[in-house]
């Protein structure tokens, strides 16, 4: 099996992040709750997709890329930070986005900061979307540009791993704490994450569930699915990568992206109770989820459950 420390990556964020109990959380709903904060990044507002990059933007320059186009709904954390992150490095950034809901305010104010070319595509479907990109990467290789690809949410294998490493991170952090997590709790948008958690969890916590909550209506089961099995081959890990070990939930609320009333109460009972920051449109629905199962029955009063922050609070400002 290859390590991790094998491939190629830019060290963008400032990692470990930081893990800790939620205290206040923790007491009033009688359970064990714990936060990693991969909002606290160290690139711009924070969140899952830098851990991503730090992979995808690696491979992009050992590849000679001085352009780098990515895709996205008009508010994407993920365009954001590819912005963000391709700045620093001295790349260009072109942003493809969905002409969907909400157009003005939160991550569109930050793209321009970032200096990001942003263009909107008038449709509902990712092919017109990838269509478009294609052209663009045709009209910059005539230029003689090289253009590097990244698809929505950077949930390729070579993504994943950054999430296959963040629980190696999670498992040395258990260990320093003295504590073992039954659970880890992540928001799912596009996969990556949540799949990079889950074979992670399986090399390096062994006997933690991971779970992911779904914040839009794709059938998470077979993606998830896919993309552990292309980064265990990626890793050459020959272990088996089982049906078993994926448990998504589904916190959707009125749509995509549309905030739901509990993930807005959860939004603000994470503020009041822990002066942390959660976002309408994933770790909000992400932690309602939570809320839910808890509520539910799922996890007791001895069992130590992880909520995975994945960042998103520019979209708290979008109007
Ligand atoms: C993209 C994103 C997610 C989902 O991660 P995927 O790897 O796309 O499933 C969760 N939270 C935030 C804040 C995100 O931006």
């Amino acid at each position: 099996m290859k390590q991790i420390t094998d491939f190629p990556n830019l060290p963008l964020g400032l990692l470990p992040t930081p893990l800790y109990r939620l205290e206040n959380l923790s007491r009033e709903l009688g359970r064990n709750l714990y936060i990693k904060r991969d909002d606290l990044m160290g690139v711009a507002l924070g969140g899952n997709k830098v851990r991503k990059l730090e992979f995808l933007l690696a491979d992009a320059r050992s590849k000679g890329a001085d352009v780098v186009l990515t895709a996205g709904g008009p508010q994407s954390n993920h365009a954001m930070l590819t912005a963000a992150c391709a700045a620093r490095l001295g790349m260009e950034a072109i942003l493809v986005l969905k002409k969907r809901g909400v157009l003005e305010g939160g991550n569109l104010i930050l793209d321009r900061i970032f200096g990001a070319e942003v263009r909107f595509v008038d449709t509902d479907s990712y092919d017109d979307v990838y269509g478009e990109m294609d052209r663009l990467m045709e009209d910059l290789r005539r230029q003689g540009r090289t253009p590097y690809f990244i698809p929505v949410g950077g949930s390729v294998p070579l993504g994943c791993l950054g999430y296959v490493n963040c629980a190696k991170e999670i498992a040395n952090q258990a260990e320093e704490l003295g504590v073992a997590f039954d659970a880890i709790v992540s928001a799912t948008g596009s996969g990556g994450t949540y799949a990079g958690l889950t074979l992670g969890a399986k090399l390096f916590l062994p006997g933690t569930q991971s779970v992911g909550i779904g914040v839009c209506d794709d059938p998470f089961e077979e993606i998830a699915y896919d993309l552990m099995e292309g980064t265990a081959r990626l890793l050459e890990w020959d272990g088996p990568v089982e049906r078993e070990d994926i448990h998504i939930r589904y916190h959707i609320g009125p749509g995509y992206a549309v905030p739901s009333p509990e993930g807005t109460a959860a939004v603000e009972r994470l503020a009041r109770t822990e002066g942390v920051l959660v976002d309408p449109v994933y770790t909000g629905k992400a932690l309602a989820g939570l809320l839910q199962l808890l509520e539910e029955g799922c996890f007791g009063e001895e069992e130590n459950v992880l909520f995975v922050h994945t960042g998103g609070a520019g979209a708290l400002f979008a109007v």
